[in-house]
């Protein structure tokens, strides 16, 4: 159990916020990796607290930066950088446990909160919010073009999701999904280029003839059949 770093108290589950003192702990870097401060300052401004983000270099494959807010803890990705990390800090995970999976996203905090839109860090414009690969239940500010904020704990929230198989049902899904998509995209366009798909060749009698003649129908149905 993660423990609070100015009082020791237990941390409430999935939360960073000390509920005694009122701190807000590091957990999303701890124990994942190392870093060290690159450069104190960037250009990038926390969109909470309004001052200069640090960047930080988390190591990984030579260098590999971050940007963090040293008051609120929150952390800025470039575009994929959280995805390389999550990658990164998280491998080997084969099975789904959908309990724990579960148990995760309904234990998000903040819901019920007001929401609020962020600048982005980089170009100031009000970000989107979005849940991160759509079922993780963490809810992230995107700025298509900057990248991702999270607020403080939750990255520790998504690796505590991929490790649980969070990850991997969601791939398996969208598997699925894209799959299920290509069965009525062929089904759709052998429909409109007018080819059945089981009676090929085999045309019935049209309706102008004056008879047809059932035996003949039997025989050609049956000869192919038995072919
Ligand atoms: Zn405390
Ligand atoms: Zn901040
Ligand atoms: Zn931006």
């Amino acid at each position: 159990m993660a423990r609070c770093k100015s009082c020791a108290a237990p941390l409430p589950p999935h939360s960073s916020v000390c509920e005694y003192c009122g701190s807000q702990n590091d957990v999303d870097l701890k124990g994942i990796h190392e870093f060290t401060v690159n450069k104190p300052e960037s250009e990038r401004t926390c969109p909470d607290c309004d001052i200069p983000l640090q960047t930080l270099d988390l190591g990984i494959d030579g260098k590999f930066y971050i940007e963090r807010c040293d008051r609120c803890l929150g952390l800025f990705f470039d575009p994929g950088e959280l995805e390389a990390l999550m990658d990164k800090s998280v491998s080997n995970v084969f099975s789904i446990d959908r309990k724990r999976i579960d148990a995760l996203v309904r234990e998000q905090p903040g819901a019920g909160e007001k929401i609020v839109y962020r600048k982005c860090p980089v170009c100031g414009v009000l970000m989107q919010r979005v849940n991160f690969a759509h079922r993780s239940g963490v809810v992230v500010d995107q700025c298509r073009a900057h990248g991702v904020w999270l607020d403080s704990g939750e990255l520790k929230r998504l690796l505590d999701w991929k490790k649980a198989g969070g990850q991997l049902l969601h791939e398996r899904v969208r598997h699925q999904k894209e799959q299920e998509k290509e069965r009525q995209e062929r089904l759709h366009a052998s429909r409109d280029s007018g080819s059945p798909a089981i009676a090929d060749g085999f045309a019935w009698s049209s309706p102008t003839n004056s008879r047809f003649d059932l035996t003949d129908i039997l025989v050609h149905v049956f000869g192919r059949l038995f072919k």
